[in-house]
């Protein structure tokens, strides 16, 4: 009986059929293709794939979301029930963001909450650092301290923040009025990544993030 769970236990090994060279167990079920991988390749287009949105899976469900309402997310952030709505962005999409946000942070890296215009755009937008969220959301009480960016490239940001907040948008249940955030993590990993919204939901934002974190009792 012991050498029979034993056979079991035994998982099917060889070489990866994608022809990388590699060895080892193979996953559960073959790609559409047919080809059957080992676990541990990366080489093949479809490996890199399954890697890659895993990677985006993990930076939205517990980075992201742990983050932004201090508790892990569902598969979609549409079925978060945050006090705020969100979604989350890891890529080449960020890049732009955090070009404009490294020409105004200042070198000692305190928290800093920005805010940019753009003519053409209904409101001003409003970034900070994911890792100050609470020294930020103090900050964002006053307006005071916003480091207003008038004279920066900012168009960027804003086609990033509204491509996002339309697809956002599209998903809304009628009636649902919670305010929306964006978070834009880059193709590699940081240990921060930017959190963006928009200035006329300043006041139902601060709430929403204070209640989430436990920052308002
Ligand atoms: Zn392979
Ligand atoms: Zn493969």
């Amino acid at each position: 009986m012991s050498e029979l769970v034993k056979n079991f236990a035994l998982k099917p090994s060889g070489a990866c059929q994608c022809g990388c060279g590699k060895e080892g167990t193979y996953r559960v079920k073959p790609w559409r293709s047919g080809i059957l991988c080992v676990r541990s390749c990366t080489s093949c287009a479809s490996c890199r794939g399954r890697r890659a949105k895993k990677g985006g899976q993990y930076d939205q469900q517990s980075k992201g979301a742990r983050e932004l309402a201090s508790k892990r997310g569902k598969n979609h952030e549409e079925a978060d029930r945050y006090a705020f709505r969100w979604q989350n962005k890891k890529g080449k999409i960020s890049i732009p963001i955090h070009n404009v946000w490294e020409k105004v942070e200042q070198p000692d890296r305190r928290p800093l909450v920005v805010s940019v215009g753009w003519n053409i755009y209904p409101s001003r937008l409003i970034l900070l650092r994911s890792d100050h969220l609470a020294e930020s959301w103090k900050l964002l009480e006053h307006e005071e301290p916003f480091y207003p960016t008038e004279k920066l490239y900012v168009q960027p940001v804003f086609t990033a923040f509204s491509k996002v907040e339309k697809d956002d948008e599209a998903m809304r249940p009628i009636g649902d009025s919670r305010p929306f955030i964006a978070r834009f993590a880059l193709p590699q990993s940081r240990h921060y990544a930017l959190l963006i919204f928009r200035h006329d939901q300043l006041e139902a934002m601060h709430y929403a993030l204070g209640i989430e974190n436990g920052y308002i009792k």
